[in-house]
């Protein structure tokens, strides 16, 4: 990491002022140091530039620039990266946050969301009418970012992963070209896409199919950590309609008011419900979360579903540091029920939580070869993830999810979700795609073959 970055020289600085409407930011402004900060504290680089663009244009102008100056370039929307791929050291970071417009069209139940929205931006213009989508369980994580690379959320079961839901995109590859992409118009493109993560182009415009959801009975509830709550939850998602959405998390309990003071700071297990299917059945949902184990703390009810995607918010503000690692299981077996418990009574913060996504149902549906989303016999996806308050604390917290991983090594499949990877895991990238990594390879080349698009989990062209 470079202490200072060199900013463009004059000419250079007029000429990308020149491309774009937005803003241009650079080394040596007040506002510089807000413009480069992103979600992971662990990432503290110093671009030579910052474009916040306003428009498709301006994607096209950046993209042209960084790519005729050779200069590397980082792609950011929701700025979540984990391994901190929106920014770089002396490159130019192209921005997307500042496009964030969302339309909805009820009647073909679809919304065209901007490059740089964010899930409450989509879910806030979706709820309006009644209707909802996949997205992720946290609200300001970027809707780029998590489509690209698969998506998982509460509405996984029930409507499939976020890239099973897109329609189409409007997408700008790496020598500048605008293209739309659909099933059936650049049906390379729109495949790798789903999946691929932003190997091949920065998507200006992303259209979604919307299901009719307005409000579900949500909610965390709380068990000590015992692994037979986990096999009970196991029990309850393979018994379960699609129609329930429910995380597993495991950590230590939170400071929150519904859960009781001698429980905060201790390892516990939970459910995050989501159930997006009748009031009438609520009764039979609190029923069967009440089975699962003895109940210490819950605070379950009816709620608009964006609701249900801010629960998270609070307790992961920007500017905390992570270090992250994924895995996906068939199943959940015993075995990895086990590294759950053990590992779950180590957790290094409240921060901390390992979650579980149960992503069977829709998800399934789909065939292997469908989208670059390689994983479609995957039950489970989990997101082990340390974060923790300072970067030395996060760096001592390292060995523990590299040994909780480890653990979890003989429970689980070669690859796992690249959204839930860190940047020390660039070597999985082939066992993440499988049997789509030739196709996507293949397609790299035609639309990126000098790695324009290279600060991601790198398909090598
Ligand atoms: P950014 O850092 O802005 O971008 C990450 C990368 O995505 C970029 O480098 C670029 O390669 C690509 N990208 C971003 N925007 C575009 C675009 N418009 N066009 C092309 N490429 C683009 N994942 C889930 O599946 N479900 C979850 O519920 C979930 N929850 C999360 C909660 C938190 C707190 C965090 C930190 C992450 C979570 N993730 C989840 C992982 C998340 O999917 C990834 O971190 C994802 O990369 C975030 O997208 P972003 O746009 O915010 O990231």
């Amino acid at each position: 990491m470079s202490t200072f970055a060199p900013a463009l020289d004059g000419a250079r600085a007029e000429q990308l002022r020149e491309a774009v409407h937005g803003d241009l930011v650079q080394p040596g402004e007040p506002r510089y140091d807000e413009a480069r900060r992103v979600y992971n504290a662990m990432h503290d680089k110093r671009p030579a530039a910052v474009v916040r663009a306003a428009d498709a244009g301006d994607v096209i102008g950046t993209v042209n620039f960084a790519r005729e100056q050779g200069l590397l370039l980082a792609v950011r929307g929701g700025s979540h990266s984990v391994p901190g791929y929106g920014t770089c050291d002396d490159g130019v970071v192209l921005d997307l946050s500042g496009m964030r417009g969302v339309r909805i069209d009820p009647a073909t139940r679809t919304a065209w969301a901007e490059g740089g929205c964010t899930w409450a931006d989509v879910n806030h213009a979706t709820h309006a009418f009644g209707l909802a989508t996949t997205g992720g369980v946290v609200s300001s994580t970027g809707i780029g970012g998590l489509t690209t690379g698969g998506g998982m959320g509460h509405l996984a079961r029930r409507c499939g992963l976020a890239c099973d839901n897109l329609l189409s995109a409007d997408v700008v590859t790496a020598d500048g070209s605008f293209v739309t992409c659909t099933e059936e118009q650049n049906a390379d493109l729109f495949w790798a896409l789903r999946g691929g993560g932003g190997n091949f182009g920065v998507v200006t415009s992303f259209a979604y199919r919307l299901h009719p959801v307005a409000d579900i009975l949500g909610g965390p509830t709380f068990y000590p950590l015992d692994g037979d709550v986990l096999r009970r939850y196991r029990e309850l998602i393979a018994e379960s309609d699609d129609r329930l959405g429910a995380l597993a998390v495991v950590g230590l309990g939170p400071p929150l008011p519904f859960l009781p003071e001698r429980w905060h700071g201790r390892p516990l297990c939970g459910v995050l419900t989501c159930w997006s299917g009748p009031e009438t059945q609520d009764d039979k949902i609190g029923a069967r979360l009440a089975r699962l184990g003895p109940i210490v703390g819950q605070h379950v009810g009816r709620m608009p579903y964006p609701v249900i995607n801010t629960l998270f918010d609070e307790l992961l503000p920007a500017g905390l540091f992570h270090y992250w690692k994924g895995t996906f299981s068939r199943g959940l077996p015993d075995g990895a029920v086990d590294a759950y418990v053990e590992y779950g009574a180590t957790t290094p913060s409240i921060q901390s939580v390992t979650v579980v996504f149960p992503i069977d149902g829709a998800c399934h549906r789909v065939t292997p070869e469908a989208t670059a989303f390689a994983y479609r016999d995957a039950d489970f996806a989990t997101a082990l993830s340390p974060t923790l308050t300072t970067r030395a604390e996060c760096e001592a917290s390292m060995d523990w999810v590299r040994r909780f991983a480890a653990a979890l090594r003989p429970h689980s499949m070669e690859g796992a979700y690249v959204n839930f990877m860190d940047q020390d895991d660039q070597h999985r990238v082939r066992a993440n795609y499988r049997q789509n990594h030739d196709r996507l390879t293949m397609i790299k080349r035609r639309y990126d073959p000098a790695n324009l698009f290279r600060l991601n989990h790198n398909i090598t062209p």
